[in-house]
């Protein structure tokens, strides 16, 4: 069924009113009407099934037929430190960390980074990143887009702290004897009956990914003093955004909920 996200689901009696992009979406793109069905959802978690009442380019009247069960959430909380790539590179970045399940992409500029637009350029891409979450969030159906802070520098970020339990990684390269995998697996407890379990020992996962040229030694000194992890995702380097990507799922698949369980 098709999702559409509203800012707010304000129900009167029963019924919600949807305007703006969303009821133009439903009746003008996808020609949807009366007696069709469809999944609403805020930005917050809540979804509703609601079946369509009347139909017009401005507004889109439903009925809500009852809240949706919410899926557990992941048992870890995944953030992504992005260094900012080139249009295409960064969209599918969003896209793709998204359907796996990202909580909080935090884009930052630094040494090294390419695109640097001015500070009108960057907001419009930040509102256009998030257009991404939401569109991923609509097709894989998620219940809350992935979210999608302003812009920070690599030293702001770098020093700041992280929750109490928070892992901090930085995906390096040069990294010759700590990969991500064993940093993922070195909390990794036997079972009872003698299989191997994952156990995930922190709240939040923060990785932090550079831009296509990496990070410089300095940048690399600097994360490491404060606190981040230098780690490895082997011997071949891989374009940034696919770094990320291979990072969320690897986190996903160990800890989070790339599982049925
Ligand atoms: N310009 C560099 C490569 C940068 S790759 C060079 O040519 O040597 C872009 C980013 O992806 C890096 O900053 C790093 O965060 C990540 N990355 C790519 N391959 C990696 C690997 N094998 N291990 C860890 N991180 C990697």
């Amino acid at each position: 069924m098709r999702r559409f996200f509203l800012e707010e689901i304000k129900a009167e009696k029963g019924f919600c009113t949807i305007t703006g992009s969303e009821a133009k979406h439903i009746h003008r793109v996808l020609r949807m009407g009366r007696g069709d069905r469809l999944i609403l959802m805020d930005n917050k978690g809540a979804h509703f099934r609601a079946l369509i009442e009347s139909a017009d380019r401005r507004e889109v009247r439903v009925a809500l037929e009852g809240p949706l069960p919410t899926p557990p959430p992941s048992p870890i909380k995944t953030i992504l430190f992005q260094s900012i790539l080139k249009s295409q590179p960064m969209d599918y970045l969003i896209q793709k960390t998204s359907e796996l399940g990202v909580d909080l992409i935090v884009p930052f500029f630094s040494e090294r980074t390419v695109v640097r637009p001015d500070k009108e350029g960057y907001r419009a891409r930040v509102r256009h990143w998030r257009e991404v979450a939401r569109s991923a969030a609509k097709q894989s159906g998620r219940v809350t887009p992935a979210n999608i802070y302003p812009l920070n520098s690599f030293h702001d970020l770098a020093s700041q702290g992280g929750g109490d339990n928070a892992l901090r990684v930085i995906l390096w390269e040069g990294e010759e004897s700590r990969s991500l995998k064993s940093v993922l697996r070195s909390s990794s407890v036997d079972g009872e009956d003698g299989i191997l379990k994952q156990k995930c020992p922190h709240e939040e996962f923060i990785g932090m990914v550079g831009p296509e040229g990496g990070f410089s030694n300095e940048e690399m000194e600097m994360a490491e003093k404060e606190g981040f992890i230098s780690v490895s995702l082997g011997h071949r380097i891989l374009r940034a955004e696919t770094a990320a990507i291979t990072m969320v799922a690897l986190v996903q698949y160990e800890w989070g909920d790339l599982s049925l369980t």
